[in-house]
Protein backbone atom coordinates (compact mmCIF):
# COMPACT_ATOMS: atom_id res chain seq x y z
CA UNK A 1 0.00 0.00 0.00
CA UNK A 2 1.42 3.15 -0.96
CA UNK A 3 -0.93 5.90 -0.59
CA UNK A 4 -0.42 8.43 2.37
CA UNK A 5 -3.98 8.16 4.54
CA UNK A 6 -5.49 11.70 4.57
CA UNK A 7 -6.65 11.04 8.69
CA UNK A 8 -9.67 12.95 8.87
CA UNK A 9 -10.32 12.13 12.93
CA UNK A 10 -7.46 13.78 13.16
CA UNK A 11 -7.99 16.90 10.91
CA UNK A 12 -11.36 17.36 12.48
CA UNK A 13 -9.79 17.32 16.75
CA UNK A 14 -7.77 20.08 14.91
CA UNK A 15 -10.86 21.95 13.75
CA UNK A 16 -12.78 21.28 17.10
CA UNK A 17 -10.12 22.77 18.72
CA UNK A 18 -9.52 25.89 16.81
CA UNK A 19 -13.48 26.36 17.20
CA UNK A 20 -13.07 25.61 20.89
CA UNK A 21 -11.02 28.95 21.32
CA UNK A 22 -12.87 31.15 18.67
CA UNK A 23 -15.55 30.17 21.31
CA UNK A 24 -13.46 31.07 24.44
CA UNK A 25 -12.70 34.07 23.03
CA UNK A 26 -16.72 35.25 21.55
CA UNK A 27 -17.54 34.91 25.13
CA UNK A 28 -14.65 36.57 27.28
CA UNK A 29 -13.94 39.37 25.07
CA UNK A 30 -17.83 40.07 23.18
CA UNK A 31 -20.29 38.27 25.92
CA UNK A 32 -21.77 36.16 22.93
CA UNK A 33 -21.82 32.04 22.89
CA UNK A 34 -22.95 30.72 19.13
CA UNK A 35 -25.65 29.14 19.55
CA UNK A 36 -26.62 26.02 17.21
CA UNK A 37 -30.32 24.81 16.70
CA UNK A 38 -31.19 20.99 15.35
CA UNK A 39 -34.31 20.21 13.89
CA UNK A 40 -35.18 16.95 13.72
CA UNK A 41 -38.59 15.78 12.50
CA UNK A 42 -39.43 12.02 12.89
CA UNK A 43 -37.57 9.00 14.38
CA UNK A 44 -35.05 8.18 11.69
CA UNK A 45 -32.56 6.12 13.46
CA UNK A 46 -29.51 7.25 11.58
CA UNK A 47 -30.48 10.92 11.86
CA UNK A 48 -31.14 10.09 15.36
CA UNK A 49 -27.56 9.28 15.40
CA UNK A 50 -26.48 12.05 13.65
CA UNK A 51 -28.34 14.76 15.74
CA UNK A 52 -27.34 12.89 19.11
CA UNK A 53 -23.94 13.46 17.65
CA UNK A 54 -23.76 16.87 16.36
CA UNK A 55 -25.62 17.69 19.75
CA UNK A 56 -22.71 16.25 22.07
CA UNK A 57 -19.77 18.20 20.02
CA UNK A 58 -21.03 21.24 19.55
CA UNK A 59 -21.33 21.17 23.43
CA UNK A 60 -18.05 19.71 23.74
CA UNK A 61 -16.27 23.08 22.06
CA UNK A 62 -18.69 25.35 24.50
CA UNK A 63 -21.78 26.02 22.02
CA UNK A 64 -25.18 26.50 23.05
CA UNK A 65 -26.97 23.15 21.38
CA UNK A 66 -30.54 23.20 20.97
CA UNK A 67 -32.52 20.31 19.95
CA UNK A 68 -35.88 20.50 18.89
CA UNK A 69 -37.77 17.16 17.77
CA UNK A 70 -40.95 17.16 16.23
CA UNK A 71 -43.09 14.32 15.62
CA UNK A 72 -43.31 12.65 12.10
CA UNK A 73 -47.03 14.24 11.09
CA UNK A 74 -45.91 17.34 12.24
CA UNK A 75 -47.52 19.68 9.19
CA UNK A 76 -45.75 21.92 7.07
CA UNK A 77 -47.20 25.10 8.56
CA UNK A 78 -45.88 24.05 12.24
CA UNK A 79 -42.37 22.92 11.24
CA UNK A 80 -42.45 26.56 9.43
CA UNK A 81 -43.12 28.54 12.02
CA UNK A 82 -40.59 27.10 14.52
CA UNK A 83 -38.00 28.29 11.76
CA UNK A 84 -39.25 31.56 11.67
CA UNK A 85 -38.82 31.92 15.80
CA UNK A 86 -35.17 30.33 15.35
CA UNK A 87 -34.86 32.94 12.65
CA UNK A 88 -35.93 35.76 15.09
CA UNK A 89 -33.62 34.35 18.18
CA UNK A 90 -30.46 35.74 18.62
CA UNK A 91 -29.33 33.29 20.35
CA UNK A 92 -29.04 31.05 17.97
CA UNK A 93 -26.76 31.53 15.31
CA UNK A 94 -27.21 28.75 13.20
CA UNK A 95 -30.23 26.24 11.88
CA UNK A 96 -29.77 23.01 10.85
CA UNK A 97 -33.06 20.75 9.57
CA UNK A 98 -32.02 17.30 9.43
CA UNK A 99 -32.69 15.79 6.16
CA UNK A 100 -34.16 13.44 5.13
CA UNK A 101 -37.35 14.85 5.93
CA UNK A 102 -41.04 13.20 6.22
CA UNK A 103 -42.61 12.78 2.71
CA UNK A 104 -45.11 15.18 3.47
CA UNK A 105 -42.62 17.87 4.01
CA UNK A 106 -41.67 20.19 0.80
CA UNK A 107 -37.78 19.83 1.15
CA UNK A 108 -36.88 22.81 -0.87
CA UNK A 109 -39.44 25.27 1.16
CA UNK A 110 -38.40 24.42 4.52
CA UNK A 111 -34.38 24.99 3.54
CA UNK A 112 -35.17 27.99 2.08
CA UNK A 113 -37.49 29.46 4.94
CA UNK A 114 -34.17 29.61 6.80
CA UNK A 115 -32.41 33.09 7.12
CA UNK A 116 -29.46 32.81 4.80
CA UNK A 117 -26.92 33.69 7.49
CA UNK A 118 -28.52 31.27 9.78
CA UNK A 119 -28.08 28.46 6.98
CA UNK A 120 -24.99 26.19 8.37
CA UNK A 121 -25.74 23.61 5.98
CA UNK A 122 -25.35 25.59 3.38
CA UNK A 123 -28.52 24.44 1.44
CA UNK A 124 -30.56 27.64 0.89
CA UNK A 125 -30.21 29.00 -2.68
CA UNK A 126 -28.93 32.09 -1.30
CA UNK A 127 -25.96 30.50 -0.15
CA UNK A 128 -25.97 28.66 -2.95
CA UNK A 129 -25.79 31.76 -5.48
CA UNK A 130 -23.08 32.80 -2.96
CA UNK A 131 -21.18 29.93 -3.61
CA UNK A 132 -21.56 29.62 -7.39
CA UNK A 133 -20.27 33.33 -7.90
CA UNK A 134 -17.17 32.97 -5.60
CA UNK A 135 -19.14 35.05 -2.80
CA UNK A 136 -18.85 34.58 0.96
CA UNK A 137 -21.17 32.40 1.83
CA UNK A 138 -21.90 29.45 4.03
CA UNK A 139 -20.28 26.30 2.48
CA UNK A 140 -22.09 23.02 2.57
CA UNK A 141 -19.68 20.63 4.99
CA UNK A 142 -18.99 17.86 3.31
CA UNK A 143 -17.73 19.33 0.77
CA UNK A 144 -15.80 22.24 2.96
CA UNK A 145 -14.61 19.94 4.54
CA UNK A 146 -13.19 17.64 1.55
CA UNK A 147 -11.63 21.07 0.60
CA UNK A 148 -9.93 21.73 3.60
CA UNK A 149 -7.88 18.47 3.50
CA UNK A 150 -7.54 18.91 0.20
CA UNK A 151 -5.71 22.31 0.35
CA UNK A 152 -3.51 20.67 3.30
CA UNK A 153 -2.18 18.07 1.20
CA UNK A 154 -1.61 20.12 -1.79
CA UNK A 155 -1.27 23.41 -0.76
CA UNK A 156 -2.53 25.30 -4.20
CA UNK A 157 -5.07 23.50 -6.13
CA UNK A 158 -4.75 25.29 -9.01
CA UNK A 159 -4.83 23.92 -12.28
CA UNK A 160 -5.31 20.34 -10.88
CA UNK A 161 -7.83 17.84 -12.98
CA UNK A 162 -10.58 16.99 -10.60
CA UNK A 163 -13.37 14.49 -11.23
CA UNK A 164 -16.19 14.46 -9.11
CA UNK A 165 -18.27 11.49 -9.23
CA UNK A 166 -21.85 12.64 -7.97
CA UNK A 167 -24.26 15.61 -9.05
CA UNK A 168 -26.27 15.76 -5.32
CA UNK A 169 -27.33 19.36 -4.17
CA UNK A 170 -25.90 18.67 -0.54
CA UNK A 171 -22.24 17.04 -1.69
CA UNK A 172 -21.45 17.00 -5.58
CA UNK A 173 -22.60 20.44 -6.70
CA UNK A 174 -21.23 22.32 -4.22
CA UNK A 175 -17.69 20.21 -4.32
CA UNK A 176 -17.42 21.10 -8.18
CA UNK A 177 -17.65 25.07 -7.29
CA UNK A 178 -15.23 25.18 -4.50
CA UNK A 179 -12.96 23.05 -6.41
CA UNK A 180 -13.18 25.29 -9.13
CA UNK A 181 -13.16 28.29 -7.17
CA UNK A 182 -9.86 27.01 -6.08
CA UNK A 183 -9.22 27.18 -9.99
CA UNK A 184 -8.80 22.69 -10.43
CA UNK A 185 -10.41 21.90 -14.01
CA UNK A 186 -13.32 19.99 -13.21
CA UNK A 187 -15.46 17.29 -14.18
CA UNK A 188 -18.67 16.09 -13.03
CA UNK A 189 -19.78 12.68 -13.66
CA UNK A 190 -23.12 11.18 -12.72
CA UNK A 191 -25.34 7.66 -13.57
CA UNK A 192 -25.73 9.03 -17.48
CA UNK A 193 -21.51 9.58 -17.54
CA UNK A 194 -20.32 7.48 -20.37
CA UNK A 195 -16.91 5.58 -19.72
CA UNK A 196 -16.63 6.52 -16.66
CA UNK A 197 -13.66 4.59 -15.75
CA UNK A 198 -11.67 6.54 -18.23
CA UNK A 199 -12.91 9.37 -17.05
CA UNK A 200 -11.59 8.94 -13.49
CA UNK A 201 -8.29 8.24 -14.68
CA UNK A 202 -7.59 11.59 -15.97
CA UNK A 203 -7.76 12.86 -12.41
CA UNK A 204 -5.60 14.17 -9.78
CA UNK A 205 -8.13 14.58 -7.11
CA UNK A 206 -10.88 11.87 -7.42
CA UNK A 207 -14.25 12.79 -5.25
CA UNK A 208 -16.42 9.80 -4.83
CA UNK A 209 -20.02 11.11 -3.51
CA UNK A 210 -21.91 8.14 -5.43
CA UNK A 211 -23.73 6.44 -2.21
CA UNK A 212 -22.82 2.74 -4.24
CA UNK A 213 -20.43 0.57 -1.88
CA UNK A 214 -16.40 0.09 -2.95
CA UNK A 215 -17.53 1.36 -6.82
CA UNK A 216 -14.40 2.66 -7.62
CA UNK A 217 -11.56 0.57 -8.02
CA UNK A 218 -8.09 0.87 -7.86
CA UNK A 219 -7.14 0.73 -12.01
CA UNK A 220 -9.64 3.72 -12.26
CA UNK A 221 -7.30 5.84 -10.29
CA UNK A 222 -4.15 7.83 -11.56
CA UNK A 223 -0.69 6.92 -10.36
CA UNK A 224 -0.43 9.16 -7.52
CA UNK A 225 -3.98 10.87 -7.17
CA UNK A 226 -5.88 12.06 -4.22
CA UNK A 227 -8.63 10.39 -3.44
CA UNK A 228 -11.73 11.99 -1.35
CA UNK A 229 -14.70 9.05 -0.60
CA UNK A 230 -17.42 10.82 0.54
CA UNK A 231 -19.31 7.70 0.81
CA UNK A 232 -20.84 5.68 3.63
CA UNK A 233 -22.27 2.52 3.12
CA UNK A 234 -23.27 -0.26 5.38
CA UNK A 235 -22.05 -3.80 3.82
CA UNK A 236 -22.64 -7.52 5.31
CA UNK A 237 -19.21 -9.17 6.32
CA UNK A 238 -18.44 -12.67 5.28
CA UNK A 239 -18.08 -14.03 9.10
CA UNK A 240 -21.45 -12.14 9.89
CA UNK A 241 -22.08 -8.33 10.95
CA UNK A 242 -21.71 -5.33 8.98
CA UNK A 243 -18.65 -2.82 8.31
CA UNK A 244 -18.61 0.45 6.82
CA UNK A 245 -16.99 0.52 3.14
CA UNK A 246 -16.86 3.92 1.19
CA UNK A 247 -17.31 4.39 -2.74
CA UNK A 248 -14.14 3.59 -3.50
CA UNK A 249 -12.54 0.11 -2.97
CA UNK A 250 -9.99 1.29 -0.08
CA UNK A 251 -7.36 -1.43 -0.49
CA UNK A 252 -6.53 -1.46 -4.34
CA UNK A 253 -6.99 2.34 -4.81
CA UNK A 254 -4.80 2.89 -1.81
CA UNK A 255 -2.38 0.82 -3.71
CA UNK A 256 -2.21 3.21 -6.79
CA UNK A 257 -3.32 6.87 -5.37
CA UNK A 258 -0.81 9.18 -3.92
CA UNK A 259 -3.05 10.20 -1.15
CA UNK A 260 -6.66 8.89 0.20
CA UNK A 261 -9.22 9.15 2.89
CA UNK A 262 -10.83 6.28 4.91
CA UNK A 263 -13.98 5.47 6.05
CA UNK A 264 -15.02 5.46 8.89
CA UNK A 265 -12.16 7.99 9.87
CA UNK A 266 -11.59 10.67 6.57
CA UNK A 267 -14.62 12.86 5.58
CA UNK A 268 -17.45 12.34 8.28
CA UNK A 269 -15.31 13.48 11.17
CA UNK A 270 -14.42 16.64 9.03
CA UNK A 271 -18.44 17.00 8.39
CA UNK A 272 -19.37 17.63 11.84
CA UNK A 273 -16.28 19.69 12.55
CA UNK A 274 -16.86 22.03 9.46
CA UNK A 275 -20.48 22.36 11.04
CA UNK A 276 -19.12 24.09 14.46
CA UNK A 277 -17.03 25.69 11.93
CA UNK A 278 -19.80 27.47 10.28
CA UNK A 279 -21.61 28.10 13.42
CA UNK A 280 -19.10 29.90 14.69
CA UNK A 281 -18.52 31.90 11.36
CA UNK A 282 -22.08 32.49 11.10
CA UNK A 283 -21.84 33.91 14.83
CA UNK A 284 -19.21 36.24 13.85
CA UNK A 285 -20.67 37.75 11.05
CA UNK A 286 -24.21 38.66 12.27
CA UNK A 287 -22.17 40.10 15.29
CA UNK A 288 -19.90 41.87 13.41
CA UNK A 289 -16.68 40.63 14.60
CA UNK A 290 -13.89 39.81 12.90
CA UNK A 291 -14.35 35.96 11.47
CA UNK A 292 -11.99 33.28 12.44
CA UNK A 293 -9.22 32.31 9.73
CA UNK A 294 -9.09 29.32 8.81
CA UNK A 295 -12.80 27.80 9.31
CA UNK A 296 -14.22 28.49 5.66
CA UNK A 297 -13.39 29.85 2.56
P1 LIG B 1 -27.23 11.12 -3.81
O1 LIG B 1 -27.90 9.78 -3.88
O2 LIG B 1 -28.05 12.33 -3.59
O3 LIG B 1 -26.36 11.34 -5.14
C1 LIG B 1 -25.62 10.29 -5.69
C2 LIG B 1 -24.99 10.75 -6.98
O4 LIG B 1 -24.25 9.66 -7.51
C3 LIG B 1 -26.01 11.15 -8.04
O5 LIG B 1 -25.60 12.34 -8.66
C4 LIG B 1 -25.99 9.98 -9.03
O6 LIG B 1 -26.18 10.36 -10.38
C5 LIG B 1 -24.58 9.49 -8.87
N1 LIG B 1 -24.50 8.07 -9.25
C6 LIG B 1 -25.30 7.06 -8.86
N2 LIG B 1 -24.92 5.90 -9.43
C7 LIG B 1 -23.86 6.20 -10.22
C8 LIG B 1 -23.02 5.44 -11.08
N3 LIG B 1 -23.20 4.13 -11.25
N4 LIG B 1 -22.02 6.06 -11.73
C9 LIG B 1 -21.83 7.38 -11.56
N5 LIG B 1 -22.58 8.17 -10.75
C10 LIG B 1 -23.59 7.57 -10.09
O7 LIG B 1 -26.11 10.96 -2.67
P2 LIG B 1 -25.36 12.06 -1.75
O8 LIG B 1 -24.61 13.01 -2.59
O9 LIG B 1 -26.30 12.58 -0.74
O10 LIG B 1 -24.35 11.10 -0.97
C11 LIG B 1 -23.37 10.35 -1.65
C12 LIG B 1 -22.67 9.44 -0.65
O11 LIG B 1 -22.03 10.23 0.32
C13 LIG B 1 -23.59 8.51 0.15
O12 LIG B 1 -22.88 7.30 0.41
C14 LIG B 1 -23.81 9.26 1.45
O13 LIG B 1 -24.10 8.36 2.52
C15 LIG B 1 -22.48 9.88 1.63
N6 LIG B 1 -22.48 11.11 2.43
C16 LIG B 1 -21.50 11.22 3.36
C17 LIG B 1 -21.40 12.35 4.12
C18 LIG B 1 -20.27 12.43 5.08
O14 LIG B 1 -20.32 13.21 6.01
N7 LIG B 1 -19.20 11.68 4.86
C19 LIG B 1 -22.35 13.45 4.03
C20 LIG B 1 -23.31 13.29 2.95
C21 LIG B 1 -23.36 12.13 2.21
P3 LIG B 1 -27.58 10.96 -10.95
O15 LIG B 1 -27.61 12.38 -10.49
O16 LIG B 1 -27.44 10.81 -12.41
O17 LIG B 1 -28.65 10.11 -10.34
Amino acid sequence: MSAKIIDGKAFAAKIREQVAGHVAALKSEHQITPGLSVVLVGEDPASQVYVRSKGKQTTEVGMNSYEHKLDAATSEADLLALIDQLNADPAVHGILVQLPLPSHLNEDLVINSIAPEKDVDGFHISNVGLLGTDQKSMVPCTPLGCLMMLRDHHGSLSGLDAVVIGRSNIVGKPMVQLLLNDSCTVTVAHSRTKNLPDVVRRADIVVAAVGRAQMVPGDWIKPGATVMDVGINRIDKPEGGTRLVGDVDYESCAAVAGAITPVPGGVGPMTIACLLANTVTACCRTNGVAEPEGLTV
